[in-house]
């Protein structure tokens, strides 16, 4: 095969890769290539056609905070969206109570508001904020003391990451810990919350098509995108780079979306940055989609910190879109963390819809499912560890002066969301174009 030459070669047609080639598109540039191993473009942000049921890699949800995000949303988009005001919640305790956990107590048995509650004053007392660096226990314990901790934050983030609080950072936690003050959490404790805590009280959602619907229309315009081709090696010195199906591509620069980890695997890197490499820890998450014919309570998605319930999350996607089930049927995503996922499938799957009926999001004795899809994410959380920041600083340094960019949330190993990808790969590409 040709060596095939280009000026930016793009890794990785997610949302992060759509937005690169996309924007490079709008401005003319047109010698870009991008490319990606599956058969089908969006990466996380895609979604499944089955059995008249949408399905998504989970909840894929428009969280939009910036006008910059809002405006590229909505046009390309264009009339195909649905807004809708959050309906989350938790379950534990047999009962249901409001998002977020530490300001919605409302509702738990007496006995738990008041030890989260005195826990809550203590911490206050003691009038010290978390220190800078604190790992994730002793931020949690500074900020909510210790019974919110461990009824909510201890035991859900230890299921959800897959490491104990002590051994996860809390440089993550910013946006996504809604930090209520004293009064908040006892006004909650009290009485329903009516407040709207965190960074997502509201969101857009496509009417058609799912998550990919947004990829979809990014793509609209891509004309140089290869799918089913892997980028299986690269020459950092040569810039070059080996990609299965199209042979030898030359390329300038490169964006790469793919996971830091993934593509440090690809390159041959000095032994101390490969010893980074290697400590780079990730949750893998397994995301069960089951659709049932019959209606399910109007929730959007609820938290279950307890360990008697093998998912942390569970999502109805059938309220996000009507068009998301077939009329009168429901859809759910489960999201199960990897160390729940060893063992029988079909005991696993007995042991979720035991977990649905208990909580009320089936009725008693439900119907069987008449769809099931198993979505399996291998890195899905980039775990913030005490090996995270220094590997990722010293690897995106190393590959950016040798002309590979990293971007998006694997790219760059972080806990971000679709309008900061989506955002950042835009404004990559627009300054490695210039
Ligand atoms: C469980 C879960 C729920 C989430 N919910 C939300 C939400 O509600 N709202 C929100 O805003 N965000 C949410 N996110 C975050 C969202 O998924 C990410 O922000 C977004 O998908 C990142 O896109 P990306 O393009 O950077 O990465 P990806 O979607 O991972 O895309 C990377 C692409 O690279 C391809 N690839 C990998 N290796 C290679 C290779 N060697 N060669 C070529 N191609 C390769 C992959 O196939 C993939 O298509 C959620 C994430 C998870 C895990």
């Amino acid at each position: 095969m040709e060596t095939i030459k280009t000026d930016i070669l793009i890794a990785g047609a997610g949302i992060s890769g759509l937005s690169a080639a996309h924007h490079l598109e709008k401005r003319g540039r047109k010698n870009y290539l991008l490319v990606e191993k599956a058969a089908d473009y969006g990466g996380l942000c895609g979604s499944v056609q089955k059995d008249g049921y949408t399905f998504d890699w989970s909840g894929h949800l428009l969280h939009l905070h910036t006008n910059d995000g809002m405006k590229l949303v909505k046009n390309l988009l264009g009339g195909n969206i649905n807004r809708l005001e959050r309906s989350a919640w938790i379950y534990s305790h047999q009962a249901c109570t409001g998002y977020p956990f530490q300001a919605s107590l409302y509702g738990l048995p007496k006995d738990i508001i008041t030890e989260c509650v005195t826990g809550a004053v203590r911490a206050r007392e003691n009038n010290s904020p978390p220190k800078p660096g604190a790992c994730f226990r002793d931020w949690a314990l500074s900020l909510f003391g210790d019974g919110i901790c461990r009824h909510f934050m201890f035991p859900y983030n230890e299921k959800l990451w897959g490491v104990p609080p002590q051994e996860l950072g809390s440089d993550w936690c910013a946006p996504f810990v809604p930090r209520p003050s004293l009064d908040e959490i006892i006004r909650g404790a009290y009485w329903p919350g009516d407040k709207k805590f965190g960074y997502n009280p509201s969101f857009l959602y496509p009417l058609k098509g799912g998550c990919r619907a947004l990829c979809a229309a990014l793509a609209e315009n891509v004309k140089n995108l290869k799918l089913g081709c892997e980028l299986e090696k690269v020459d950092l010195h040569a810039k070059t780079a080996v990609v299965k199906n199209l042979g030898k591509v030359k390329y300038k620069k490169l964006i790469a979306t793919v996971p830091l980890k993934t593509l440090a695997g690809l390159a041959a890197l000095p032994a101390e940055l490969r010893r980074h490499a290697d400590a780079l820890k990730a949750q893998k998450v397994r995301v069960l989609n089951l659709g049932f014919p019959c209606k399910t309570a109007d929730k959007h998605w609820i938290y279950f910190p307890e360990a008697d319930f093998p998912f942390y999350r569970a999502g109805i996607a059938s309220n996000f879109s009507p068009n998301a089930a077939p009329a009168g049927h429901s859809s759910f995503y489960i999201e199960i963390p990897a160390q729940n996922c060893a063992g029988n499938e079909a005991a696993i799957e007995k042991s979720v819809l035991k977990g649905l009926e208990r909580c009320g999001l089936l009725p008693k004795n439900p119907p069987k499912p008449d769809s099931v899809l198993r979505l399996d994410i291998e890195t899905a959380y980039a775990v913030y560890n005490s090996d995270r920041a220094p590997a990722v600083q010293a690897l995106t340094a190393y590959l950016g002066k040798h002309g590979c960019h990293c971007t998006g949330r694997y790219g760059l190993w972080r806990y971000s969301f679709m309008e900061q990808d989506l955002l950042d790969a835009r404004d990559l590409a627009l300054k490695l174009s210039r």
